[in-house]
């Protein structure tokens, strides 16, 4: 049941501090960070963390990343940092990097969903780092929306989805990488696994440690889905349905029914803008020029918005390409467009 009166706090010192003091007591708040707004609380404090499972309608078997402001944190948290996450971490934190390494028994089951490993990430954002070292924990924390929606990128993403079930959301303008960090396997060093593209590229984490990253391909089977539980296949799902295209047909102007609208990664040419709108098609794009950094700022914000106005259909194009953040972008848009 929505209880809650939910509050959008600006980042004032005073406010600050009274919301450290919050999540210190075992409270939630919803905290910006680089990659999307997450919900946060202790991760040495499992009631707090049970919390958020019950704010976000999230399952049990869905673990948490926890999150650090300083490296001496870490040795609270994993039993060990191998040369491989030690180069990693170096090269990415603080930034949109998780390394999921094996847990020390102060970690929390109900935050690892019972696995022996423990998933780590050192965010760049100055309020959700300061969030950390004013409350003097680590805290876990995933993205702030109903489990299974759009993630958000601004303040009023998360009032829009969780209002009545959380108190305080901090307000620190929209997310500037727009999508969930890189999660990195590194249980086994000598052979490390990528479970979910994200803000990093994966050539950049193979080009750091100096050797291939084994990337976890297509639908999981049940059998995977414990290793990397957040995988679950249907995610980030507007509940407008949504319609994917490798390349959006160049017959889609002339037929498309009013009612629906097409997602272009990038601003088309100026002649085919002007033919399209002569057609009375409507249509919105993610970037200017295609860079996928400016496409996954965008990617959420444009699902949202999309979302709230009422269309009967959108039609998305996929990235074209796998470089850069292409593989993380598709990775969305694949699971916000699954049945099931
Ligand atoms: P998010 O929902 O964006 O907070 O991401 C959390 C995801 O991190 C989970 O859904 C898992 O895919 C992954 N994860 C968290 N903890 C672990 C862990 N201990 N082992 C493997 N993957 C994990
Ligand atoms: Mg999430």
């Amino acid at each position: 049941m929505p209880t809650k009166i939910t509050r959008i706090y600006r980042p004032t010192p005073t406010n600050l501090r009274r919301l450290a003091a919050r999540l210190a007591g075992g409270g939630l708040v919803a905290v910006p960070s680089e990659t999307v707004y997450g919900l946060a609380a202790d991760a040495l404090n499992p009631n707090a963390c049970k919390a958020i499972f019950t704010a976000k309608g999230r399952p049990a078997n869905d673990p948490l990343i926890v999150h650090i402001a300083h490296l001496r944190q870490l040795a609270e948290l994993a039993t060990d940092f191998p040369p491989e996450a030690k180069a990693l971490a170096n090269a990415f934190w603080p930034g949109p990097l998780t390394l999921v390494l094996r847990k020390t028994a102060a970690v929390p089951d109900i935050v690892t969903s019972g696995l022996p490993s423990v998933a780590v990430r050192m965010p760049a954002h100055p309020l959700f780092r300061k969030l950390i070292q004013l409350s003097g924990r680590p805290l876990a924390a995933p993205s702030a929306n109903p489990f299974g929606y759009i993630s958000p990128t601004t303040a009023l993403h998360v009032k829009n989805g969780l209002s009545g079930h959380i108190a305080a959301i901090l307000d620190g303008g929209p997310c500037p990488v727009g999508v969930e960090s890189t999660i990195i396997d590194l249980r086994n060093p000598a052979k490390p696994v990528l479970l979910r593209p994200g803000g990093i590229p994966v050539e950049a984490l193979a080009s750091t440690l100096g050797r291939p990253v084994k990337v976890l391909q297509s639908r999981l089977h049940e059998s995977t889905r414990a290793e990397a539980p957040g995988m679950l296949w249907k995610h980030y799902s507007p509940r407008t349905p949504l319609v994917l295209h490798e390349k959006i047909p160049a017959s889609i102007w002339q037929s498309l029914p009013s009612g629906e609208v097409v997602l272009l990664q990038k601003k088309p040419a100026a002649n085919l803008l002007t033919s399209i709108k002569a057609a009375g098609a409507c249509l919105s794009w993610l970037s200017e020029s295609g860079d996928t950094e400016e496409v996954a700022k965008n990617l959420f914000d444009a699902l949202q918005r999309l979302d709230r106005e009422a269309w009967t259909r959108i039609h998305a194009e996929l990235a074209p390409t796998k470089k850069g953040l292409g593989p993380a972008i598709n990775d969305r848009l694949i699971r916000a467009a699954a049945k099931s």
